[in-house]
């Protein structure tokens, strides 16, 4: 993952049916950490006769997946139970340093247990949380997700999985979740599917994760996804049958509009998402971005380089040598950038000046590979450019004759809505320089800079009947409203 990146949204994980369900959850959070390092919780259910229903137990706090669970006490006498839901965090909404905002969120209410963990951000929360306010409802976190469990709970219904369609049906926005019961584990996807969702098979017990990567952690077998608008209940019965219980949040026909920056950078390439592998699509977009801007050398003689940002463009930089060798050109790839992995990460620092420095610790150039070379730079996406900046001024230091970079999505100008924390527009770069792309070859010090354009991003991802997705960060069309309370500025400080 090369640095000044938007901030991941979250990873969600659950187990039903199986007596090592704390564990497979620690590995289903563990292969999906990339998605949030700030926080980790896991709850689990452990049926109790005398009580005729589940006791909760959990464990929670900020850290990485390793460090939050490293006392083997915890998975042994705390997390028992036979199923469990679990979440990495990178807080999108909500204060990121208070602890009760950590997820899974439980409650207690009278039709027993329910714990949630949700990956995504709902766009009307203000709204609804205004309105439960005014009614009494006391909120424990400030969390957007809260919401979901307090209309759940407040919801006239008889039925639990009417009461958590009933709530569902009212939140708008992106989410992907996991709800446990005393006797069930529930899935859903918003109505657009912003965000991925699996279900798989681990021997009898049934699984669910943000990414297929999950899966293959713990030998689970993916299934399918949970389909946007879908609720998939997983019960006693589903363990004997092998098959879920599948109903709509409403009768509204789905409206598919998959986040395509998770093919672009969120999503790990060995995962599948919206049912494509990541690695085939996001080698596409490197591809299609050589077809569409190819580097000619000045002097024809000259071999090109082409080098990664490793790790989130090894995949589309081998797209885009493919397709120059595939039409003749004389290029070749080279790993020209080393990344230390012990680095922390770069947007963790707050100030400009810190972030710099770090990124010379993150990255050292290859010298022998660069030097007298025409270089070219793929990388996924820029946002600020602070990176991309310091990258080329340390790429010059080993005096190659070229610089130019490539960029396999668009021009990011737009903040995110949907689960994902962009810096404010003034401080993207693509805005800083009016979206003119040779002022932004300048302000980077390249000799040429290209994007995809969103067309060309978009046919690079699979195309089915009916398939959309959502480009609003690079286009600015946001497929579902947000309410005017969200609305960022565009001079946020
Ligand atoms: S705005 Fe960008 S990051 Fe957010 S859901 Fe849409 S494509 Fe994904």
């Amino acid at each position: 993952m090369s640095s000044d990146k938007p901030r991941c949204h979250c990873a969600v994980f659950g187990v039903f049916g199986s007596p090592a369900a704390a564990q497979l959850t620690y590995f289903g959070l563990i292969a999906q950490q990339h998605r949030g390092q700030e926080a980790s919780g896991i709850v689990t259910a452990e049926f109790d006769d005398t009580l005729g229903r589940a006791r909760f137990h959990w464990h929670k706090d900020f850290g990485l997946v390793d460090d939050v669970y490293k006392d083997s006490r915890i998975m042994a006498d705390v997390l028992k139970g036979q199923s469990a839901i679990g979440h990495n965090r990178y807080s999108t909404a909500g204060a990121s340093d208070n602890k009760a905002n950590i997820q899974p969120f439980t409650v207690h209410y009278r039709d027993g247990n329910i714990a949630i963990a949700h990956n995504g951000n709902l766009t009307n929360f203000r709204q609804i949380r205004t309105d439960l306010e005014q009614k009494g409802t006391i909120f424990q976190t400030t969390s957007d997700t809260e919401v979901i469990l307090h209309l759940i709970a407040r919801s006239s219904r008889t039925d639990q999985i009417d009461q958590i369609a009933e709530a569902l049906a009212l939140v708008r926005g992106a989410f992907s979740i996991v709800i446990m019961t005393d006797d069930k584990l529930i899935a859903a996807r918003d109505n657009a599917g912003f965000r991925p969702l699996a279900i798989g098979r681990n021997w009898k017990a049934f699984v669910i994760a943000s990414e297929t990567v999950a899966f293959d952690i713990i030998d689970a077998e993916y299934i399918r996804d949970v389909a946007p608008g879908e609720i998939v209940i997983i019960d006693a019965e589903s363990l004997e049958t092998g098959e879920v219980h599948s109903r709509r949040i409403t009768a509204d026909p789905p409206d598919p509009h998959h986040c395509i920056f998770e093919y672009v950078y969120f999503s790990r390439p060995d995962s599948q998402i919206f049912g494509h592998s990541v690695d085939k699509v996001r080698r596409r977009l490197g591809k299609n971005l050589a077809r569409t801007a190819p580097v000619t050398p000045k002097n024809p003689d000259d071999k090109v380089i082409v080098i990664n940002v490793p790790d989130s463009s090894n995949t589309a930089t081998m797209g885009y040598v493919q397709q120059m060798q595939k039409d003749g050109r004389n290029a070749r790839m080279e790993i020209g950038l080393i990344r230390s992995h012990y680095i922390g990460r770069t947007f963790i620092q707050p100030r400009q000046e810190i972030r710099q420095n770090k990124v010379k610790t993150k990255f050292n150039p290859v010298k022998g590979v660069l030097k007298d070379r025409v270089v070219v730079v793929v990388d996924d996406s820029i946002v600020r450019g602070t990176t991309s900046k310091q990258l080329v001024q340390l790429i010059r230091q080993a005096e190659p004759k070229e610089v130019h970079f490539r960029v396999s999505s668009p021009p990011i100008t737009h903040p995110c809505y949907y689960g994902m924390d962009f810096p404010t527009p003034s401080e993207l770069i693509a805005n800083q320089c009016g979206g003119d792309v040779a002022k932004i070859a300048e302000e980077l010090g390249v000799d040429s800079l290209a994007y995809l354009t969103v067309d060309e991003l978009i046919a690079s991802a699979p195309q089915e009947q009916g398939q959309h997705y959502c480009t609003a960060c690079f286009s600015g069309r946001y497929p579902v409203d947000i309410e005017a309370g969200q609305l960022k500025e565009e001079n946020e400080p």
